[in-house]
């Protein structure tokens, strides 16, 4: 019953919001790019201002060593807003477009104008970062926000609410903190656009929802990452980029390499490099290290301990760590060597601090490996070899790839962001953020021309004339 009557306030919350955005929606479209910067700059001057209590949130939440904090969810919202402020006057000038010859005596611009009211639903791994930098992309397009961040990270979700109600107006932005029933109920209203970060599964509930209003949506999802490291690879430097990428976060990062495709001839070395550089990292004891945060909660650790386990007793092998806490939500990072596609740990997004390692004997094979699997976020290739590069890039699809170096390319301003069918649908990040939250509007202008000469009745000359475009124009 109490349940029922919180779900029916959250109901009303959502209804009254959506409509004062959809009455003030009109009154942002029109505001200029100074309008916007102006706001962007608030809440980049908050973030820079708060940097501690934004810290603090995700200690809290998940005991995130806040200088992984500044790395991972301050750093990508101060660069993203920067960038935004930036270049936001060119961006929103309407594009003029050459005339083709069948054009001719018409002129045509392409003017960007908000979507109009947006939801934004964030999941909980980068719970600062992922709200609120899809939110300054939404702002700067100029439109009206709900944010749902994740109720998995309470702590940095009330924080998020706090600093957004400071700054914005609910006509404006509004934040509306819940679970899975919540983000149902918005999925519900007949929004404009739907930027989505979070897992596969529950990007088909939110495409399926936003199909009933046709409305369009941008999926950041998720998936299995590879990384491969061929024979030329720098065994020593793409093990330390690869065990930064891998652990950083707990493994908990949507771009983390998921598995690691290793030659054959450079297994045993690959693997005993990744010891080196974890423990480069983080010590002997791990489990101590202020720097090695833990698992969001103790269904997602029970998720990874049943995975780990299923692998062991279909007979992968245990390389490194492997050590759990339950009570902690500590899990060691982990290398399993000798799995096979019959584990699970194969089969789906592991989301962890464990790391299996597949080796491959041809090129051939490993691309085959990827492209038996669902087109990945990202897929990361480690070589010295020009024609490798290559060959691994033009045989296979990931939203993203980066050569000798992983995850990193979700900070770079001037590439777009994004997955492909399974791992996402549409792009982040700078003008792609821009342009995801703005629709590409057609302006054409008659100026002195007609095409009345095309115009029935189609005559004989009428018709020779229309031949004539047909072929010429
Ligand atoms: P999730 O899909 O479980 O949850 C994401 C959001 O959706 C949360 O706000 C949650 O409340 C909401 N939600 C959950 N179930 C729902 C349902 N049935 N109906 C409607 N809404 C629902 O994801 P998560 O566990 O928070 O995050 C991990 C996933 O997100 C991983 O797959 C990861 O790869 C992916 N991810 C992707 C990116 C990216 O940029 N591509 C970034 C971070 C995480």
């Amino acid at each position: 019953m109490t349940q029922l009557l919180i779900e029916r306030d959250i109901e009303q919350e959502i209804l009254t919001v959506f409509n004062l955005q959809k009455a003030n929606a009109q009154n942002l479209a029109n505001t200029n790019a100074r309008e916007r910067k102006a706001k962007l700059k608030n809440i980049l001057d908050w973030t820079l201002s708060h940097e501690n209590e934004i810290g603090e949130a995700l200690y809290k939440d998940f005991k995130k060593n806040p200088s992984e904090t500044n790395i991972g969810e301050i750093l990508g919202v101060v660069g993203e807003i920067k960038h935004l402020i930036k270049h936001l006057n060119s961006w929103m000038k309407p594009q003029s477009v050459p005339t083709p010859l069948n054009m001719i005596g018409t002129s045509a611009h392409v003017r960007f104008e908000p979507k109009g009211i947006c939801l934004i639903i964030s999941p909980w791994n980068y719970p600062f970062n992922l709200s609120i930098k899809p939110l300054a992309q939404a702002i700067a397009a100029g439109n009206t926000v709900i944010l749902k961040p994740s109720e998995l990270t309470p702590n940095t979700s009330a924080l998020i609410k706090k600093m957004l109600s400071e700054l914005f107006n609910s006509n404006e932005i509004h934040v509306i903190e819940g679970d899975s029933t919540v983000s149902q109920i918005l999925l519900e209203q007949p929004f404009n656009h739907i930027f989505f970060t979070g897992s596969p599964n529950v990007g088909k509930i939110v495409m399926t929802a936003a199909a009933k209003n046709l409305t369009s949506v941008t999926l950041e999802l998720g998936g299995k990452s590879p990384c491969i490291v061929d024979e030329t690879a720098n065994i020593t430097k793409s093990a330390e980029k690869i065990a930064w990428g891998k652990f950083i976060n707990n493994g908990q990062t949507c771009v983390a390499p998921d598995y690691v495709l290793v030659h054959k001839s450079v297994e045993n070395e690959f693997v005993s490099a990744m010891k080196n550089s974890i423990e480069n990292m983080y010590g002997n004891e791990v489990k101590q290290s202020a720097d090695y945060c833990r698992i969001v909660n103790n269904r997602h650790f029970n998720r990874l301990n049943t995975l780990l386990i299923e692998a062991v007793e279909k007979g992968a092998n245990i390389s490194f760590g492997g050590q759990v806490d339950g009570s902690e939500n500590y899990i060691a990072p982990t290398l399993l060597t000798g799995v096979d596609n019959s584990m699970k740990i194969m089969q789906e997004e592991i989301f962890g601090p464990i790391l299996p390692i597949v080796s491959y004997s041809t090129n051939e094979e490993a691309v085959t490996h990827i492209k038996n699997r669902e087109k990945p976020l990202a897929m990361y290739i480690n070589s010295g070899k020009e024609s490798n590069i290559n060959y691994f890039i033009e045989n296979s699809s990931a939203g993203g790839t980066v050569i000798n170096d992983c995850v990193i390319h979700y900070g770079h301003t001037e590439i777009p962001f994004g997955g492909v069918n399974n791992s996402g649908i549409g792009k982040s990040g700078g003008i792609w953020g821009f342009t995801e939250f703005s629709n590409q509007r057609a302006v054409m202008r008659q100026k002195f021309g007609t095409f009345k000469m095309i115009y029935p009745p189609y005559t004989p000359s009428v018709a020779k004339l229309i031949r004539f475009f047909v072929r010429w124009m």
